[in-house]
C-alpha cells in the first residue's frame, strides 16, 4: 500500500471538517456563511427553522431568501451592533437577535438567536413592577391620607413620630409615582410627537428650582437656543426637572447651580445642568442610570431620592433619540447634559 502523507493529511482535514459541520449543524443559533456579495455559501440546521432557509438556497442573496426589511436595513448599514426584537420570518411569535462576524475574503458570518424566552422573561418583570405599584398605590394614599388628618397638638406624645410617618409614607409615595411612571416609558414604543415649548419649560424649571433650594443657592438660567423641541412635553419636563433637583439636592449651601439651553454645532440641542456640588467618582458614572444606583445612599435619602430620577432620564431620552452626557469632578460639580438630534429641533420661537 502507497504511503501518501498528503493524502493522509487531506483525509484527516476533510474529517476534522465534517466534524466542524456536523457541531455547527447541530448549534440551535442559526448560522448563515455570506460571501462578500451577500449570497448564502451555507447554512445549518437551526437556519431553517428560524430563517427558513434551506440547502436549495445555497448561491441565492440571502436578502432574496429572507425577505426582511429590517434585516436588509440592518446589513446595508454595516451592521456593527446587534439587532434586536426581529420577528422570525417564518414564525411571527419568535424573536431573533442578529450578529453579523466579519471573516477572510469579504465572507461574513451571520448568527441569529431565537431571544423569545428572553423577551418573555422581561416582559413578566415589567408586568410584575407594574402591578406591585399599582396594587400598592391605593393603601398609601389612604396612609397618607389618615395621617394628614391628625394633629400633632392632638397627640403630643405622638408628635414626633407623627412628622417621620408623615415623611416616610410620602417617600413610599413618590417611590411608586416613580416605579409607575418607569413601567409607562418602558412599554411606551413611540411618542406623540407634539411642540413643546422650551422657554416656558425653562422658567418653570428655574421656579421649582428655586422652591428646592429655599434660597441657599445661586440659580441662573441661560436660553441661548431659543427653539423648541419635538417631543413628549410631560415626559420631557419629568426628566429635565430631575436633572435640576439632583443638582439643587447634591450641592451644598452657597453652590451655584446653572440651567442652560444651547444649540449644537450639528442643528442639535444641548439642555444641561451645571452644578458646584459633591461631584461623582468617575467609576460610578457608567452606572447612575441603574435604578436605585446611588453613590451615597445616605445623602441620597436625605435630600428625599427614590433612586429611580436618572433612570426616568435614561428611558425619556431614549424615546426622545436623545442622549445624557455626564462630567464630573468629585468636591467641584457635574454637568448633566441632554443631548437632542437635528430631526427633535424645531424652529427657532418667533
Ligand atoms: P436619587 O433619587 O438617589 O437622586 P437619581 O437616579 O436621580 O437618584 O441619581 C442617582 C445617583 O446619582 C444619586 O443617588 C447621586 O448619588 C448621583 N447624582 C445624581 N445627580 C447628581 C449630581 N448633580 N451631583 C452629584 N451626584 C449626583
Amino acid at each position: 500500500m502507497i504511503n501518501d502523507p498528503n493524502l493522509a493529511r487531506a483525509r484527516r482535514l476533510a474529517r476534522q471538517l465534517r466534524a466542524l459541520r456536523g457541531a455547527a449543524g447541530l448549534l440551535p443559533d442559526a448560522l448563515v456563511l455570506l460571501d462578500a456579495q451577500g449570497c448564502v455559501l451555507w447554512s445549518n440546521r437551526a437556519a431553517q427553522r428560524l430563517l427558513g432557509l434551506d440547502r436549495s438556497d445555497r448561491g441565492s442573496p440571502l436578502s432574496e431568501r429572507v425577505g426582511s426589511a429590517q434585516l436588509d436595513a440592518w446589513l446595508a448599514s454595516g451592521a456593527r451592533d446587534e439587532l434586536d426584537e426581529v420577528a422570525a420570518p417564518n414564525a411571527p411569535d419568535v424573536h431573533l437577535s442578529f450578529s453579523l462576524i466579519p471573516l477572510s475574503d469579504g465572507q461574513h458570518l451571520l448568527l441569529a438567536r431565537d431571544i423569545s424566552a428572553l423577551l418573555h422573561l422581561e416582559q413578566v418583570r415589567r408586568d410584575f413592577v407594574a402591578n406591585v405599584s399599582h396594587e400598592l398605590r391605593t393603601p398609601l394614599t389612604v396612609i397618607h391620607g389618615y395621617l394628614e388628618l391628625i394633629e400633632p397638638d392632638d397627640v403630643p406624645a405622638l408628635a414626633p413620630m407623627l412628622g417621620e410617618l408623615r415623611a416616610q409614607s410620602k417617600r413610599m409615595g413618590q417611590i411608586v409615582e416613580d416605579l409607575l411612571t418607569l413601567s409607562r416609558l418602558e412599554t411606551q414604543q413611540h411618542l406623540r410627537e407634539e411642540e413643546v415649548e422650551i422657554a416656558p419649560l425653562l422658567a418653570t424649571l428655574v421656579r421649582e428650582a428655586e422652591a428646592l433650594s429655599q434660597g441657599r443657592h445661586a440659580i441662573t438660567m441661560e436660553d441661548k437656543a431659543h427653539c423648541n423641541l419635538l417631543g413628549s412635553p410631560r415626559d420631557l419636563h419629568s426628566a429635565f426637572s430631575n436633572l435640576v433637583s439632583n443638582a439643587v439636592r447634591y450641592t451644598p449651601e452657597g453652590g451655584r447651580i446653572a440651567i442652560r439651553w444651547q444649540r449644537e454645532l450639528d442643528g442639535g440641542a444641548r439642555f444641561s445642568v451645571t452644578d458646584t456640588g459633591y461631584g461623582i467618582p468617575a467609576q460610578h458614572i457608567p452606572r447612575l442610570t441603574e435604578r436605585f444606583y446611588r453613590v451615597s445612599s445616605s445623602r441620597s435619602r436625605e435630600t428625599g431620592g427614590t433612586g429611580l430620577g436618572l433612570s426616568i432620564v435614561k428611558h425619556v431620552l431614549a424615546l426622545h433619540q436623545a442622549r445624557l452626557e455626564v462630567a464630573s469632578e468629585p468636591g467641584k460639580g457635574s454637568t448633566f447634559a441632554c443631548v437632542f438630534g437635528k430631526e427633535r429641533v424645531l424652529a427657532p420661537a418667533a
